[in-house]
C-alpha cells in the first residue's frame, strides 16, 4: 500500500491520518474535505467559541506546524462527489480524480433540515465553523439581549440554549416533541433533571409542543408557530433536531447504506481496503451485542485510530482487530458537567447511586437483565468515570451497585 486517501477532514479523519504515520505508513496521505478550514474542533462551536471567549486558533484540532509534519496532501474545499470501489478512485467536486490503494471514509453528518422552513434571516443550524461563526453575529449583534427560540432539546439545542442566556442574556425558550429533553440518551426521569438546571437558569424548556411553522416579517423570522396555534416571538431561531449522516457521495457506489455505512466489527466496509470511521460508522460493538452508531467525539477518535491500524494490518497481511468501546459524551451546560458512559435505553431501571438530581450533583446507573449498561454522571466526574472500567468488564447490576456503595462508604 503506496497511497491512501481518507475522505473527511474532521476528527475521525484527522486522527485516521495521524495514527497511519505513527504506526510507520510512509506513503502519501491524501486528505478530502468539503470545508475549506484546516479542521478544527467541534464541541466548543456551542460552548466557548459560540460564547466568543474562544477564538480560531484555540479550536484547531493540530497546529499548523504539527499538520506540517504529518506530510499529508490536504485537498480543502471540494467535497467528494462518488467513490468507485473497482477502479479504487474517488471523484471530486472540481473534477478531480483520487486513486487509492487504501480508503478510508470519515464523512461524519449534517444537520437534519427542519421540514418546510422559509429562508429567512435569523433562522440557523449549527454543525460547521461557520455555522457559528453567523449564529455567534447574530446573537452578537444585538444592542438589547435578544430573543432565541431553540427548537430540538437535544445536545446542540441546550448548549446552545446555555450559552446564549449566559455570555449574550438572551431570552431563551427550548422547543421539544418528546416528554422530556435528551430523553433518547437520558430517559424521561433524568432528562427533567436536565431541564431542572436550565429553568433554575431562566431558560424556559417546553416538552410534549409540536413545531407547526416559522413565521417572518418579510425577510427575518420573527417567531415559531406552535401546533395548539399559539405564536413564540424570536428574533433568531436555531433548529436543533439531529443529524444525517454524509453518505449520499456514496450512493452507486455499492457499500451497504443504512443511516451509516454498514461496517464490519472491524471497521470495515465489506470491501478489501475501505475503512469508516466516525458518526457515520454503523457496527457491531461486541462489548454490548449490538449493533450502533455513535454522535459523539470520543468514539470518532478512537474509531479514525481503529480504521487506519486495520487498514494499515491487513494491507500487510495481518489480522484487523474488532473495534468495542464503551461510548462516552460530555455535555457542559450553565455549571452542569453532564458525563455519560454506555448504552441505556428507556425500558432500563434507574438508580441514582451519588447525591441527588436537587442538588443538581448525582450520578445515576442504568441497569437491564441483570447488567450494567450506561453512568451518567452530573458534576460528579470523580465519581462517574470509574464505571467506565465496570462497563468494559461487562459488570453485573448487582456488582455495579455493590461498586457504587463501597465508594460512598
Ligand atoms: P464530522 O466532525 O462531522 O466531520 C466530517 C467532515 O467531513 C466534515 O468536515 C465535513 O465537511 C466533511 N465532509 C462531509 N461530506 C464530505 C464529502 N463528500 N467529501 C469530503 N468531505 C466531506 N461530542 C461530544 O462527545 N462532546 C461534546 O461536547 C460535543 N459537542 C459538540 C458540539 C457541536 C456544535 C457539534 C456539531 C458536535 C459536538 N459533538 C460533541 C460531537 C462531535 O463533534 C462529533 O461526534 C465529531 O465531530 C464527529 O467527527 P467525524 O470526523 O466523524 O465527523
Ligand atoms: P440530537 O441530540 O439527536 O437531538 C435532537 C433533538 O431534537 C431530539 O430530542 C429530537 O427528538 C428532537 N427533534 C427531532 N425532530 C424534531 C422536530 N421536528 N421538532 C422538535 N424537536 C425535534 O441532535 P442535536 O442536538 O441536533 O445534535 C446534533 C449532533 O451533534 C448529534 O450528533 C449530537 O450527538 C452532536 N452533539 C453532541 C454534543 C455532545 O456530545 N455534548 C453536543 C452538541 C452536539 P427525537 O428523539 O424525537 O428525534
Amino acid at each position: 500500500m503506496e497511497n491512501v486517501v481518507v475522505v473527511g477532514s474532521s476528527l475521525a479523519g484527522l486522527r485516521a491520518a495521524e495514527n497511519l504515520r505513527t504506526l510507520g505508513f510512509g506513503g502519501v496521505i491524501t486528505v478530502v474535505g468539503a470545508e475549506r478550514h484546516l479542521p478544527y474542533d467541534r464541541p466548543p462551536l456551542s460552548k466557548k467559541f459560540l460564547a466568543g471567549e474562544w477564538q480560531l486558533e484555540q479550536i484547531a484540532l493540530r497546529k499548523p506546524e504539527m499538520l506540517g509534519e504529518l506530510n499529508l496532501t490536504l485537498r480543502l474545499g471540494s467535497p467528494a462527489m462518488s467513490l468507485d470501489t473497482v477502479t479504487r478512485s474517488v471523484t471530486l467536486g472540481d473534477g478531480e480524480v483520487l486513486h487509492y490503494d487504501g480508503l478510508i471514509i470519515a464523512t461524519g453528518a449534517s444537520c437534519r433540515p427542519l421540514p418546510n422552513a422559509p429562508a429567512l434571516a435569523g433562522m440557523h443550524e449549527l454543525r460547521t465553523l461557520d455555522d457559528s461563526l453567523s449564529l455567534r453575529a447574530d446573537l452578537e449583534s444585538r444592542n438589547t439581549p435578544g430573543r432565541l427560540v431553540v427548537i430540538g432539546a437535544g445536545f446542540i439545542g441546550l448548549e446552545a440554549a446555555a450559552t446564549a442566556r449566559r455570555a449574550y442574556g438572551c431570552e431563551v425558550t427550548v422547543l421539544e416533541g418528546l416528554a422530556a429533553p435528551l430523553v433518547r440518551a437520558l430517559g424521561p426521569e433524568l432528562g427533567n433533571a436536565i431541564a431542572a438546571v436550565h429553568a433554575d437558569n431562566g431558560v424556559e424548556v417546553r416538552c410534549g409542543v409540536q413545531v407547526a411553522g416559522i413565521e417572518g416579517n418579510g425577510t427575518s423570522v420573527s417567531g415559531v408557530r406552535l401546533g395548539d396555534g399559539s405564536l413564540i416571538t424570536a428574533d433568531v431561531v436555531l433548529v436543533g433536531i439531529g443529524v444525517v449522516p454524509n453518505t449520499g457521495w456514496l450512493e452507486g457506489s455499492g457499500l451497504e447504506l443504512r443511516d451509516g455505512v454498514v461496517c464490519d466489527a472491524t471497521l470495515n466496509t465489506g470491501v478489501a481496503g475501505v475503512y469508516a470511521a466516525g458518526d457515520l460508522v454503523r457496527w457491531p460493538n461486541a462489548l454490548f451485542g449490538e449493533e450502533m452508531r455513535v454522535e459523539h467525539w470520543t468514539t470518532a477518535s478512537e474509531q479514525g485510530a481503529a480504521a487506519a491500524a486495520n487498514l494499515l494490518a491487513t494491507s500487510r497481511g495481518e489480522p484487523a482487530t474488532p473495534f468495542t468501546t464503551v461510548p462516552f459524551f460530555w455535555s457542559d451546560q450553565f455549571d452542569a458537567r453532564i458525563q455519560y458512559l454506555g448504552r441505556g435505553s428507556g425500558d432500563d431501571e434507574v438508580r441514582i447511586v451519588a447525591g441527588s438530581v436537587d442538588e443538581r450533583r448525582f450520578v445515576a446507573l442504568y441497569g437491564s437483565k441483570g447488567k450494567l449498561r450506561a453512568a451518567l454522571g452530573v458534576s460528579m466526574p470523580k465519581v462517574v468515570m470509574p464505571f467506565r472500567k465496570l462497563l468494559a468488564e461487562q459488570a453485573s447490576w448487582d456488582e455495579a451497585l455493590a461498586f457504587a456503595a463501597e465508594r460512598a462508604g
